[in-house]
């Protein structure tokens, strides 16, 4: 297997989506889904713009006062990389090719597809076709074809097609219902406006149905060949195609196609059309080999900052790369743009940017690439309009960003899984805070964040209530939180958490603001009317927000409601029951403790900092048995959890399908394009999860972990404005700062700084540093103490503690070890209770039982913490 390509040795019919899908290359404004090049075999042709999309109502059968008025749906636009090839009349259809490779390389940026035809009138045709979607020229597309042939001479035609016919999505015979499939509104969108075939040139200029925006799509061509080739053109309903007859043609030939798509709602159809043109005869006079050489330089750079090195597990490797790759290729970078959940690869979701943006894709751009960063939240910025409207729409003050959308207008159909999601509004306040954190960029915040942060606040405040009954606790009711499957609840707990953020950041930054930039601050709090009162105001509601806790159970509740529901039936439900929302009607799933996806959890990730590590472990364990994970946005998330609570086989499995959702398929609906967030989910997982990264203390930290399957991971951090190398291995992690002048973090508990080209290797392996007696002290243990002393370990007796009860609670010995700011696999605990034991191995704290020592038991004692075991995850036993 090789790590930086992914290849495609068998072709297979029932496949075709599948390897569309994956094989898909873009810019992140440009979009092409990895068709054949012969019409006659596909799944779906697919030709996306990023943000390119037809507006048209939405039919509801019962509408009501504020629903969600308009759809958007991506277009499937002109599509450009269709052929006809004859030989000697002879038709190639995709059953004829043998020896069918297809791969693609994520450093040089294309993809190459070779085979070889055997005509009938007895030549040998051989195809190498290579495919890019310029990252560096983003209206540009180029397939190079390198055709020879053998045995005999033919008379040759290439026929090289521009479509603008919608193409009918093959289906499946299995294929049932799913509403995230995405109908890509299913009429005909592209009215054809203007249209010249002229030479090699071909071009189109087209209007959309409703939105009325204008696009031009292009192309043109080059060959290389001892005949010269008779040029026709022709132009249909359907299509424009122009035809390169090569006669009598033997050797090798080289033909270049180059692709054109240009769109913007400013310009009027000439300035586009000439923008097009001009496009298309800068690639023509460029030439392929000048998009190749851009190609893998831009890349060069790119790997340089942002891979993932997985060594122990080649399929993960080529997983995150592949993810990575995606990332990069979905991503819009121009601030007008943004990321949707299906990139560029397809019509599912239609196109829509979500949460996903904020809490899944961002991370990752903002410690690799923060300018891209900063432009998923400028498009943010870019609608706070619409936002505007929005939350005036529905009777509130401040924004309210869409749940779903292209344009800024709330598309989701289904208000209880769409609008009521209020917590987008927090999930982009998190999103600038972090980016605002990790790079340092006041004029981002100055120019655009913070008037987010004071509007997202104001919504907040004016939607919430001081409830008497909850002791005046602000609470926030009818929402539905991240888990789809439970919907229009009081005080979802993830919303409320985020919620209080969003009201801290802003009094924060103006707090700031108001200490340094003084004349700032007065000229920001009038042009957006903000007084000491509002903004003291936001800091009470933050202190007084509800986070439901039931102290009966001891765990914190999803929402109000949500523990005193039946559990489902999970051991009665089949596996071909699930997802369950393709099965059961939403009021069916809503009524039960069941989860779609990582909600509270959530929460104890993105918020870890205001829970203990038991309170993390007792609610992981009660949240983790109901989720369902029938998301695919739920794995990563409930692995980076868990391996901060050492459940480290748990969160690699999750890692796994996470990294490998859409290259292996997991779900089954990769045919409908890629799962963006969950791509994004794999770098969180390894990041977050086994170098545990947290960014959101007051100093960035790791406590890195890797689990048994993986032998060492190593990635980037851009950070203040540093890159800092982090490689963790089983024993050791080594942290370098790469660039930048000095940099400061936690490992673990300890704070290390690193000036520029330092590097420190630290060991990650247990050490003792903490022995605790969890047995009454009247042996004489004088001897042992003072030899703990002398080497530097603290002795604990813990049978001093009150609140060590039978039988013991690992939470117990986490909250001892959590206080003593100590890693629980550093500490021995001496007992003499068979029932600690048990809690003690949950914990991951080393024990020796002296009950089950005969002789010496200072000798026995002596020994283990001598011998102080390597294995994180079992404990020691005698
Ligand atoms: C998830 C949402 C997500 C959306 C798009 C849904 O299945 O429940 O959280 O935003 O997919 O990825």
């Amino acid at each position: 297997m090789d790590p930086w390509k992914l290849i495609q040795k068998n072709f297979s019919v029932s496949e075709l989506g599948k390897y569309e899908t994956l094989f898909t290359l873009g810019n992140g404004n440009l979009g092409l889904r990895g068709n054949l090049e012969e019409v006659d075999s596909n799944y779906e042709r697919g030709t996306y713009i990023n943000g390119l999309y037809e507006v048209y109502p939405i039919e509801y059968g019962e509408s009501a006062y504020g629903y969600a008025k308009n759809n958007q749906a991506i277009i499937d636009l002109v599509d450009g990389k269709s052929f006809v090839f004859y030989a000697d009349g002879e038709l190639l259809t995709t059953d004829k090719a043998s020896k069918h490779i297809r791969e693609l390389d994520f450093r040089k940026g294309v993809l190459t597809r070779s085979f070889t035809w055997h005509t009938k009138s007895g030549a040998t045709i051989d195809f190498k076709i290579e495919r890019l979607v310029s990252l560096v020229q983003d209206s540009t597309a180029i397939q190079n074809l390198e055709i020879n042939i053998s045995n005999k001479k033919i008379d040759f035609e290439i026929i090289s097609i521009l479509s603008d016919t919608p193409r009918k999505k093959g289906k499946n015979a299995d294929d049932i219902e799913d509403p995230r499939r995405g109908s890509g509104y299913g009429k005909k969108v592209l009215t054809r406006k203007e249209e010249l075939l002229e030479g090699t040139l071909g071009y189109f200029m087209h209007q959309t149905e409703i939105s009325k925006i204008s696009l031009f799509s292009g192309m043109d061509h080059s060959f290389k060949s001892e005949i010269i080739p008779e040029i026709s053109s022709h132009s249909s309903l359907t299509d424009s195609r122009i035809s390169f007859k090569f006669k009598d043609m033997g050797g090798p030939l080289h033909f270049v196609k180059y692709l054109c798509y240009c769109h913007d709602q400013a310009a009027s159809d000439s300035e586009l059309k000439n923008r097009g043109l001009s496009d298309l005869n800068l690639s023509v006079n460029n030439g392929l080999d000048y998009y190749l050489n851009a190609q893998e330089s831009f890349l060069k750079d790119f790997w340089d900052k942002s891979d993932v090195i997985i060594i122990g597990d080649q399929e993960l490797q080529l997983g995150l790369r592949f993810n990575i790759f995606h990332l990069l290729q979905s991503t819009g970078k121009n601030g007008k743009v943004s990321i949707a959940a299906k990139g560029l690869t397809g019509l599912g979701y239609e196109g829509h940017y979500f949460w996903d943006t904020e809490i899944y894709v961002l991370p990752y751009f903002t410690y690799t690439f923060p300018e891209i960063a900063k432009s998923l939240l400028s498009y943010r910025y870019s609608i706070i309009g619409k936002a505007r409207e929005r939350a005036l729409e529905l009777s509130h003050k401040g924004v309210l960003f869409p749940w779903r959308t292209i344009n800024g207008e709330e598309a989701s159909a289904y208000f209880p899984a769409g609008t009521a999601q209020f917590h987008i509004n927090a999930d982009i306040a998190f999103g600038i805070n972090k980016y605002v954190k990790s790079t340092g960029d006041i004029k981002f915040l100055l120019d655009f964040g913070l008037e987010i942060l004071i509007e997202t606040a104001r919504f907040w405040y004016d939607m919430g209530e001081f409830i008497p009954g909850f002791d005046g606790a602000f609470c926030i009711h009818e929402v539905t939180g991240p888990d789809e499957y439970t919907a229009l609840v009081n005080n979802n707990l993830y919303t409320n958490i985020m919620v209080r953020e969003n009201f801290l950041y802003a009094c924060e930054y103006l707090t700031e603001l108001k200490k340094s930039e003084n004349k700032i601050y007065r000229d920001f709090t009038a042009k957006f009317n903000i007084s000491e009162k509002e903004i003291e105001s936001w800091k009470n509601a933050a202190f007084k927000m509800r986070i439901p806790y039931n102290s009966d159970l001891s765990l914190y509740a999803q929402d109000d409601a949500f523990l005193n529901r039946p559990v489902w039936d999970f051991e009665g439900t089949p596996k071909d029951k699930y997802p369950l929302l393709l099965h059961f009607h939403p009021l069916s799933i809503y009524r039960y403790q069941v989860i779609k996806q990582a909600d509270l959890v959530m929460a104890l990730f993105l918020q870890g900092k205001y829970f203990s590590l038991a309170e993390k472990k007792r609610n992981f364990d009660y949240y983790e048995k109901l989720t369902t994970g029938d998301s695919s946005l739920s794995a990563c998330i409930q692995g980076i959890v868990g391996s901060e609570l050492g459940y480290l086989d748990l969160a690699e499995k999750y890692l796994k399908q996470t990294a490998l959702i859409d290259l292996n398929d997991l779900n089954g609906n990769v045919k409908d394009g890629v799962h963006t967030a969950s791509m994004a989910g794999s770098w969180m997982s390894v990041v977050y999860g086994f170098a545990g990264m947290r960014d959101s203390d007051e100093m960035l930290s790791f406590s890195p972990r890797l689990p048994s399957g993986l032998e060492e991971i190593s990635f980037k951090i851009n950070y203040s404005g540093c890159l800092l190398h982090v490689k963790v291995l089983k024993k050791t992690v080594s942290y370098k700062l790469l660039a930048g002048k000095v940099i400061s973090f936690k490992h673990y508990f300890d704070k290390i700084v690193l000036l520029s080209g330092e590097s420190l290797i630290v060991s990650i392996q247990p050490k003792l540093k903490v022995v605790l007696f969890d047995i009454n002290l009247q042996n004489n243990f004088d001897e042992l103490v003072l030899e703990l002393e002398s080497n530097g370990i603290k002795y604990i007796p813990l049978t001093e503690q009150d609140d060590i009860v039978s039988p013991p609670d690992p939470e117990l010995y986490l909250n001892i070890t959590d206080s003593l700011k100590v890693r629980r696999w550093d500490c021995l605990c001496i007992t003499n209770s068979r029932v600690s034991e048990k809690a003690l191995k949950s914990a991951e704290i080393a024990y020796v039982n002296i009950e089950n020592i005969e002789d010496n038991i200072f000798e026995s004692i002596r020994k283990v913490y001598k011998e102080f075991s390597l294995n994180w995850n079992l404990g020691i036993h005698n």
